[in-house]
């Protein structure tokens, strides 16, 4: 029998995981879990978002470390972890740049109407250009709101500050630090909501932010307004959107996370021209993703064997 720590994870990891751990770590699947208890188990790494929750953890009576590849851990019963004495790593940081660019492509995609001029160029209605088609909204010198000016919506700042555009930000604490270095201004999330030509959220989803952008939100917003959201698919109401792009109370949305995620392939938003979608691809660049191996690794590695972990949620 294998000698290396087992560790739970929704396998398959990445071929850069899989190697960096050989040697290792002993994979077990999720799948492969079963009903009873596993007390052999004795470390969690969340690959995708697998709910650990304090059912599962009671299965498995051993585990000394949750890992989380990503910084976001809203699948992870923290209160459950913490009450057991179980350290929960994440890796923050190292995604700012790659999340913070994925926002302004996707702003910039949707204010541009980048997506629907792609299938336009290649369709066969594409017969002379017109200069009266697919007219977009201004990017540069355009207002941005950001819900969430922490590690990533700094960063969102501090890009859009190159496009000139006027910065407005709501935290529950303002930030004076971030406020002074990136010329960003809080508001109350209503005035958020009315002034901004862009909203793009950066928050975690937590029991705060669930549903934040629901009906009433999307009604403060102007008709060509744009939301874009990186976050969490919960934290927007996915049926309201729905309807506010449809009657076209709003003027675009571009998602890289939605809820439930995917959405059914039937769904309306899917039909939608003024929708943009991505499949959770915020920090899916070789770089970020290959740091990302090595540091929720690092943090397996060390709750394992007892040591603090680089990063630690819990
Ligand atoms: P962070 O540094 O903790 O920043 C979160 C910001 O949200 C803080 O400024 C915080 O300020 C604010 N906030 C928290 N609760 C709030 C509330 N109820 N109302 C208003 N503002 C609130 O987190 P981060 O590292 O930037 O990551 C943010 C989230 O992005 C992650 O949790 C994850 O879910 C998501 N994410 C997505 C992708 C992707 O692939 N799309 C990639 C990476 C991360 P206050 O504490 O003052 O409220």
């Amino acid at each position: 029998m294998s000698q290396l720590p087992m560790v739970l994870a929704d396998l398959p990891v990445s071929r850069e995981l899989t190697r960096l751990a050989r040697g290792q770590v002993e994979w077990v699947a999720w799948d492969s879990l079963g009903q009873g208890t596993r007390p052999e188990i004795v470390g969690i790494f969340t690959y995708g978002h697998p709910r650990v929750d304090a059912s599962l953890l009671e299965r498995v009576p051993n585990v000394r470390v949750i890992s989380n590849f990503g910084v976001g851990v809203d699948h992870i019963d923290l209160e459950a972890a913490r009450s057991r004495g179980i350290p929960v790593g994440n890796t923050p940081d190292l995604l700012n740049g790659a999340t913070a660019d994925m926002a302004l492509a996707l702003l910039l995609a949707a204010g541009r109407r980048l997506v629907e001029g792609d299938y336009y160029a290649r369709s066969k209605q594409f017969t002379r250009y017109d200069p009266s088609y697919m007219i977009g909204m201004e990017v540069h010198g355009a207002t941005l709101g950001i819900f969430g000016l922490g590690r990533i919506g700094q960063e969102v700042a501090k890009r859009a500050r190159g496009f000139g555009m006027k910065i407005l930000y709501h935290n529950r604490q303002p930030n004076p630090e971030a406020e002074a270095a990136l010329a960003a201004r809080y508001v109350s999330k209503n005035a958020l909501l009315a002034e901004a030509d862009y909203v793009v959220l950066c928050v975690p989803l937590t029991q705060e932010t669930r549903g934040m952008i629901g009906k009433s939100e999307l009604a403060m917003m102007r008709p060509t307004s744009i939301l874009v959201n990186v976050a969490r698919g919960p934290v927007v109401d996915t049926e309201a959107l729905t309807q506010a792009l449809l009657h076209r109370e709003i003027y675009a949305a571009a998602l890289d996370v939605t809820d439930p995620e995917p959405l059914p392939r039937d769904h309306l938003l899917l039909r939608l021209p003024n929708v943009i979608l991505t499949p959770h691809l915020g920090s899916a660049t070789e770089q970020t993703r290959r740091q990302m191996a090595e540091r929720s690794l690092a943090n397996l590695l060390a709750g394992l064997k007892g040591e603090p972990l680089l990063n630690r949620v819990v």
